[in-house]
């Protein structure tokens, strides 16, 4: 049975006293959740007074948005993976269709930062999905494809040790989900691919997530379906009893 899991992405949102606030508004919130993985991704300079807040509340982990593949050195305002390990993260968003389309991350600095990700021992959350351009030309389930392709080949992984996230560049941040059954469509199609790339093992334990504009309202129809085992969820989480009610959603193993 494969657990689900809820990550929130709070992209460039709250300042240290709004973090604190929001965790104390959700912890009672969650009471009795526990059958449901729990990451919460706020900006780096919010990171370890979260950790402190989030004392005893081991079920929800820390994730960064973003870091910079290199161990050390001269590369001036940039973070590394085993500097988000030093604060208590456990997972890392990598490849974020923001990160791509705003700071032209290309698929080589995605593969060589899941690569860094993997080898510090964080856990990357693995952004893919098409635009409205590619979809509308039919090229989605081949951008997804060449997307996942580029950014792991070569990796191994252990079960689990990766997270994959479906985001229709359409859907993020635009007030418009994509179809439950066309993001399952696509979620079985990444299963599928896990499947023949890795074995039965990775394909039936790696978490694969639908992203964009998730909400209350309709949390319960992606959660529905066979194939999603979560959310990545944006503009919603940043709202304590809107990302409770859309972890409850999720709080039974597939
Ligand atoms: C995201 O940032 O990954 C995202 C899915 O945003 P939103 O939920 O706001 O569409």
């Amino acid at each position: 049975m494969r657990k689900h899991l809820m990550a929130a992405n709070w992209k460039m949102n709250k300042t240290t006293s709004e973090a604190v606030a929001f965790i104390n508004e959700l912890l009672p919130l969650l009471e009795g959740v526990k059958d449901t993985e729990i990451v919460i991704c706020p900006p780096f300079t919010l990171l370890s007074e979260m950790k402190r807040t989030l004392k005893g509340h081991d079920d929800i982990e820390l994730g960064a948005q973003n870091f910079f593949w290199a161990e050390k050195g001269a590369y001036t305002g940039e973070i590394s993976a085993a500097m988000l390990k030093d604060v208590g993260c456990s997972h890392v968003i990598v490849g974020h269709s923001e990160r791509r389309h705003i700071f032209g991350e290309k698929d080589d600095d995605i593969h060589k930062k899941i690569d860094a990700a993997l080898a510090a021992g964080l856990i990357p959350i693995l952004c893919a999905g098409e635009t409205l351009e590619e979809r509308e030309a039919g090229k989605a389930f081949n951008v997804v494809e060449k997307q996942l392709e580029n950014a792991l080949q070569g990796l191994t992984f252990k079960n689990r040790g990766l997270v994959i996230a479906y985001e229709p560049v359409w859907a993020i941040g635009t007030g418009i989900n994509a179809k439950a059954a066309d993001a399952q469509e696509m979620l079985s199609f990444i299963r599928q691919w896990i499947r023949k790339k890795y074995g039965d093992q990775s394909a039936d334990t790696i978490p694969i997530l639908y992203g964009g504009s998730v909400k209350p309202a309709n949390i319960d129809e992606f959660m529905a379906e066979e194939d999603i085992d979560g959310a990545l969820i944006g503009g919603a989480s940043l709202h304590a009893g809107d990302f409770a009610r859309i972890v409850r959603s999720g709080n039974d193993g597939k």
